[in-house]
């Protein structure tokens, strides 16, 4: 994870032949720093992925398909391309795609599946390579049984952790945004999350780290406690990290 939460998402993904970057909501200039402090280059990546077009997912997407150094194919769906604001001229390597399909970049397996969120046409993402399943779940409003469903087998799961419900209740939002943030279509609570751990998380899913973390309404070590309890009532020894927005994540090798 390079950065996840409300002000800038962004993650890579890497085989031997193949690198895949979620989401390019941090500036181009930031993103550079970030892949360096872990060895990589943005100049190296085949693809970047977007999970729909809000700016903490977008904001530095324009810019870097612009720049001559970057070769990576833009891959969004059909729904999600023109909403996105690409400047004077739209990008000549976009890869439009149906939400729920199902492809291929280099060695990795990308099935994409609807998430219920607010934006146009916003998806999640599964990856597969080498046996190594990766799932990946932000900004949605609740967990359908279909997300339940793709999520299933993962090895390693990205899933939001937005709020604490007592915290964004008494927080400084405005009522009309924080009804947006807990309706069927905003974003996943503390107690959404304990819920999916307590009753759907895959004992085959080693590693769970937890992002989007709102800045305002939530606290790492809310997130932590939460999900540590409901981890260990399952008896599962499942790795929780906590994704920031600040610093890059450790880097999950397989
Ligand atoms: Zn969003
Ligand atoms: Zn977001």
């Amino acid at each position: 994870m390079l950065a996840s939460g409300s002000s800038g998402n962004a993650a890579l993904l890497a085989t031997e032949n193949t690198r895949i970057l979620v989401d390019a909501g941090l500036s181009m200039r930031e993103l550079h720093k970030r892949l360096v402090s872990i060895g990589e280059s943005l100049n190296s990546i085949d693809a970047i992925l977007i999970t729909h077009e809000h700016s903490d997912h977008v904001s530095g997407l324009a810019v870097l398909a612009r720049n001559k150094g970057v070769r990576a194919t833009i891959y969004m769906t059909r729904l999600t391309a023109p909403a996105i604001d690409w400047g004077a001229t739209p990008p000549a390597r976009l890869e439009p795609f149906q939400a729920g399909s199902c492809f291929q970049i280099g060695d990795i397996e990308v099935q994409s599946f609807g998430i219920p969120h607010d934006a146009i046409d916003p998806v999640g993402y599964c990856f597969e390579a080498e046996g190594i399943r990766i799932g990946v779940a932000t900004d949605l409003g609740y967990v359908p049984e279909s997300i339940k469903f793709h999520l299933r087998r993962t090895n390693v799961l990205l899933l939001e952790a937005n709020h604490d419900l007592d915290m964004l209740k008494v927080g400084p939002y405005p009522w009309s945004v924080k009804q947006r943030v807990m309706s069927r279509v905003g974003h996943l609570s503390n107690l959404h999350v304990s819920d999916y751990l307590m009753q759907d998380l895959a004992p085959c899913t080693a590693n769970l780290i937890l992002g989007h973390l709102s800045e305002q309404n939530n606290h790492p070590a809310i997130v932590q406690l939460v999900a540590a309890e409901a981890l260990e009532r399952r008896g599962l020894e499942t790795r929780l990290s906590i994704a920031t927005q600040m610093t890059p994540s450790e880097v999950f090798q397989f």
